[in-house]
Formats: C-alpha cells, structure tokens, sequence
C-alpha cells in the first residue's frame, strides 16, 4: 500500500487555490494499482479509507469552498476526477455519486439546507443518489416512488435500483412525484423504513457500492425536501444529472489513460516474431487509436466543463456529447487494450482486465448510449440551419 501522509488535501496554491498536481499526488497516497486490483476482487473499498479520502474534500472537490468544499472549478476537478478514475473506477463512481448529491442540494436546497448539508459532505459524510427504479430506468418519467406530505412531516414510499455508492452512504439524495410535480428528498441511510440491499456481482465497477434500496412509509421532517415540492421532474433530474455525466465523462478520459498507459508499455517491451509489438504495424493501429480515442474524448470533457463554468445554454448537450463520446471511446478503447496485452491482460483484477468491464457500464449509465444518442439527434434537427 502506498504511503499515507497525514496532511490534508488542502493547502494553498500561489492563488489560493488548491493545486490539481498536489491534490493527484494526494489521490495517488490513498489508491495505487495494488489497492484499485484488490478492491475490485473484494468488491469493497474499506470504508474508513473512503471516510478519510472524503474528509480529505477529495470526493466532491467542486464544492465551494465556503460550504467547506475544496472549490475546484469544472475543468480542475474533471481533470481530478480522470486522474481517480485512471486509478480505480469504483472510487471514481463513489466520487461521481458524491459529487452529484452535493451539487443536487446546492442547486436545489435553500439556504439553511445547503448550510448543513453541504459541510457534512465536504467533510466525509457519504451520499449517493436515487432516481431509477424498476419500471423507471431510462424512462424517468415512470418513477413511481412518493413523497407525500403529513402535517409538517413528509413519507416517503418506493423502491430505487442500482444506486452506485449506497452500500456506503450515510445520506441518500432520492427522486420521487411530489404535490402533482417531483421533488428530491435527503434521507438518512439509518432513518427507519430504509433497506437498503447489496447488487450482488455487478459486470464492473465492483467495489463502487450499487445497492438497491426500499423506502418503506420512511417519515422524515418536511424540511428534508429540497426547494419547493411539485417541481418538474425533468428540471430536477436533469439539474443533477449535468454534473453526473460530467463526471462519468471524465472518468472515462481516467480509463483510457491507464489503457492506453498499459498497452504501450507493454507494446513497447514485449518482442514477437523478433521485434517489440508495437513495431507490428496492426499492433501500433490500436497504440494510435487509443492516443486518439483519450483525445478526443478529453476535448470533448473540457468543452463540457468551459460551458458549465461559463453558464453556457449549450451546457446539456455539451454534457450528454462528451459523455456519449468518453463512454464509447473508453469500452471500445478498453477492448483494444485488452487484445494488445492479450494472455498479459486477461485475469480478474488487471487493469485492462477492469478497464474493460467498468468502461461497459459507462454506456449504460447517466443516459444509455442510445438515449443520449436521442438527445443529440434532436439537438441535430433543432440547430439545422
Ligand atoms: P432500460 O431503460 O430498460 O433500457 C434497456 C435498453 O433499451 C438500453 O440499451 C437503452 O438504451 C434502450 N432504450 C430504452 N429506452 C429507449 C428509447 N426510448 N429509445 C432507444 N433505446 C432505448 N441509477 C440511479 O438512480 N443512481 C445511480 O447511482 C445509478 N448507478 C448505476 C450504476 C451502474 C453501474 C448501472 C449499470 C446502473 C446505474 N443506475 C443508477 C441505473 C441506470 O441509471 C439505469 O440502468 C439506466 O438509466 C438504464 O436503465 P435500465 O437499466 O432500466 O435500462
């Protein structure tokens, strides 16, 4: 295991600012490949560990810094977020999840909200966030889970699935109809009624925590919704999944590093047929088509995270583009990397061997591939010119 300092991943820049540089040199204390293999295997991260590493600020770094966050911008925490999800897809998921919730209830919450909430996450209070259900996975709009007012009470009812990171969390973030609209509510994990259940062998992302949790007649104050009941629910969801796909975008510029990191080294040092591999011209195709595909697919994050940063209109199509993109470049990506190293890369718990399961999951979530495809399909037709 790599060495832990005791410092904090806080210390001033020349700016003030953290510095990226020393906040992935903190990351790089707490997960080497060691830690990112053995995680995997268990399907566990040690719990105090994600404890430390969010208290740390790590796991929701865009958090202000005035609600006790680290107060990254968009593009300085996208680059710390592929940094982490180059080392461990599960923690970069937990991060992801964190990071979302935190957004979520300062976008949504009201001032006595934010100033409760918020410093708890900063300071390693672990959350996660529930929209999809059973019957409502790509299609949002058949949520089915309720939140219905009780005096100065609210209940809430339903049955979230696939929920990264609730294994671990002491707050869940949830979505449900509300008041004839939607609303998100905040749940401790440890309120009564909550059950929550272990996925057992995900495909990738093993040691991120999804569970599937049931809010059985869950009673909590009214004051856990966020902002006003009966929002759209669209609004809503659409308000948290911005950052979510942000950040799974990053993630997957994070997999194509280490893949394209594994495969030219091992290219590079393995001879066959008298030469090193990546001196075989269809070896080097994919050696180039990896450079590319981490490329591109990092252009396409910074593009994300200028509009984010800038307020842009363009900030949900840009966010669902450079989503699409990472996720495709990183499971075809991972693919490849995997045939370069062969025998090399193909037992449980190997880099590429990870890359390749957790970059699946990555068209899947935030938007499918297809879904996403739908929204720029029609962002195609509404600009046609
Ligand atoms: P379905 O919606 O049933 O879709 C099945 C297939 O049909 C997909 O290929 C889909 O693209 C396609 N399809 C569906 N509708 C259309 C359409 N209209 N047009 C074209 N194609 C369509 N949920 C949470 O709430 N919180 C989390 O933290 C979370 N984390 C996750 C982590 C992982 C690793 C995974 C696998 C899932 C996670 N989810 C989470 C759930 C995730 O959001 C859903 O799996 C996703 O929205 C897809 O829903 P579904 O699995 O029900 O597939």
């Amino acid at each position: 295991m790599p060495e832990r300092t005791a410092e904090p991943a806080r210390p001033a820049g020349p700016a003030g600012e953290p510095e990226l540089k020393h906040l992935q040199s903190a990351v790089d204390d707490f997960v080497g490949p060691e830690q990112a293999e053995s995680w995997d295997l268990a399907g566990e991260i040690p719990l105090e560990l994600l404890r430390d590493f969010g208290a740390r600020g790590l796991l929701c770094a865009q958090l202000p810094s005035a609600h006790g966050g680290l107060g990254l911008g968009s593009l300085d925490s996208g680059r710390l977020t592929a940094h982490v999800g180059s080392r461990c897809s599960s923690l970069r998921s937990v991060m992801t999840s964190q990071g979302m919730a935190a957004w979520t209830i300062q976008r949504l919450g009201d001032p006595a909200q934010t100033a409760e909430l918020l410093p708890q996450l900063a300071g390693g209070r672990l959350a996660a966030v529930g929209f999809s259900e059973t019957e409502a996975g790509s299609d949002l709009s058949s949520m089915a889970t309720r939140i219905e007012r009780a005096g100065d009470t609210v209940v809430l009812d339903g049955h979230k699935v696939w929920v990264t990171g609730a294994h671990y969390a002491d707050l869940l973030v949830v979505f449900g109809t509300c008041e004839g609209g939607a609303a998100a509510v905040v749940v401790p994990a440890s309120a009564p009624g909550v059950h929550v259940e272990r996925v057992a062998d995900p495909l990738g992302c093993r040691a991120a925590g999804h569970a599937n949790v049931r809010f059985d007649s869950v009673r909590l104050p009214a004051s856990s919704v966020l902002g006003s009941p009966g929002a759209p629910l669209a609004l809503l969801v659409t308000t948290a999944l911005a950052y979510g796909r942000i950040s799974v975008a990053w993630g997957c510029v994070g997999i194509l590093r280490a893949c394209r990191n594994a495969a030219a080294r091992h290219a590079d040092s393995r001879t066959q047929s008298g030469k090193p591999l990546a001196e075989h011209q269809l070896v080097a195709r994919h050696l180039a088509e990896l450079l590319v595909a981490e490329q591109v697919a990092e252009r396409a994050c910074e593009h994300a995270s200028e509009c984010w940063s800038a307020g842009s209109p363009e900030l949900v199509v840009a966010t669902v583009l450079a989503k699409h993109v990472a996720a495709g470049n990183a499971a075809r990506g991972a693919s490849s990397a995997v045939q370069v190293l062969a025998s090399a890369g193909s037992r449980d718990g190997h880099v590429v061997a990870r890359a390749y399961r957790d970059a699946k999951l990555m068209e899947i979530i935030e938007g499918s591939n297809e879904i996403c495809q739908l929204i720029l399909a029609q962002h195609a037709v509404a600009t046609a010119e």
